[in-house]
């Protein structure tokens, strides 16, 4: 892991990118991204810095005027912060809410986007959801994304389950979407998609206790949360023969969309059985 200070370890004129957050040493995304410039022979690297909320100011300055240096992704807590010093062309600060990744656009300039929309989306693209009703399971910032990817997705009402039901109320009518916000102890609807984009089920984490009998036998059920990577909601899907689309499913996606914005190639997603192996060691 590296600090702000510190650019120039990815070797001489070695040109990189890297995860900034406070805490950082964590995030997997070095591991995903190296295994890409490897499989590429690309002459690049990719790093963990860890940055704290007060130093993001003298990090962007930083990294602004360093050529070597393509972008970076961001986590918790800058996810919001960071819009404040980089272009936020898509207007994501008053949509998703919150950038995961800085990247140069052709004139050299930064901005931000969020690539967790893209990626929890990629997994869907070949499933028939058009007008069918789907239950998402959370309304902090993951669920956000969730919420702006299905609002472009053409589905049916929208019931989000969460312990803040006002909250959830609010990012209903922020994303445009048609359906209602219920307390997490409500019976499932019968749902074509059924999303968890709440902390429940996380390692250190309450349960998610969900029966998950109502669904209709051809829903998707998708857990974002990846370690465990089979969680419960995962392995009771698998015991209703239900399919079912992991947390890392979204992570890879998220980071696929990133590494293009970063290193201008398209990862090789046919060695993506490999790369599971690797993060789940
Ligand atoms: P967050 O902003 O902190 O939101 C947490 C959500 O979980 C909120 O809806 C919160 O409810 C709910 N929650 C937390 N503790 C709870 C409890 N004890 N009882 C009931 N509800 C509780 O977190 P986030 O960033 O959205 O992340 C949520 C999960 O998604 C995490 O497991 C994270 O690892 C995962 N995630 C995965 C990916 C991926 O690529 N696969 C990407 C992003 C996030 P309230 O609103 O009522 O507080």
């Amino acid at each position: 892991m590296t600090d702000i200070a510190t650019p120039d370890t990815a070797g001489p004129g070695v040109r990189y990118a890297e995860v900034i957050g406070d805490p950082i040493a964590h995030s997997l995304s070095p591991v995903i991204h190296g295994f890409w410039l490897e499989q590429l022979g690309m002459t690049g690297a990719y790093r963990r810095c860890h940055v704290r909320p007060e130093q993001l100011a003298d990090y962007v300055a930083r990294r602004r005027e360093d050529p070597l240096w393509l972008g970076c992704n961001v986590t918790i807590p800058h996810k919001l912060a960071i819009l404040e010093h980089v272009a936020d062309p898509g207007d994501i600060g008053c949509s998703i809410g919150a950038a995961n990744t800085v990247a140069r656009d052709a004139q050299g300039a930064l901005f931000a986007t969020n690539t967790d929309a893209g990626g929890f989306f990629a997994p869907l693209a070949d499933q028939e959801l058009a007008g069918r009703p789907v239950t998402v399971i959370g309304a902090g910032g993951a669920a956000r994304a969730v919420l702006f990817a299905l609002s472009k997705m053409n589905v049916g009402p929208v019931t989000i389950l969460n312990r803040n039901t006002l909250k959830a109320s609010m990012l209903l009518a922020t994303f445009g979407l048609k359906g209602e916000a219920l307390p997490l102890d409500a019976a499932l609807h019968k749902a074509g998609l059924l999303v968890n984009a709440s902390s429940l089920g996380m390692s250190g984490q309450p349960p998610l206790v969900l029966d998950l009998a109502p669904l209709p036998d051809d829903a998707v059920v998708y857990d974002l949360v990846y370690a465990p990577l089979v969680t419960d909601l995962i392995a009771a899907a698998d015991d209703r023969g239900l399919a079912a689309i992991d947390g890392l499913e979204m992570l890879v996606g998220q980071a696929a969309l990133a590494f293009e914005l970063l290193f201008g190639a398209a990862p090789p997603r046919d060695h993506d059985e490999q790369l599971r192996e690797l993060l789940v060691r």
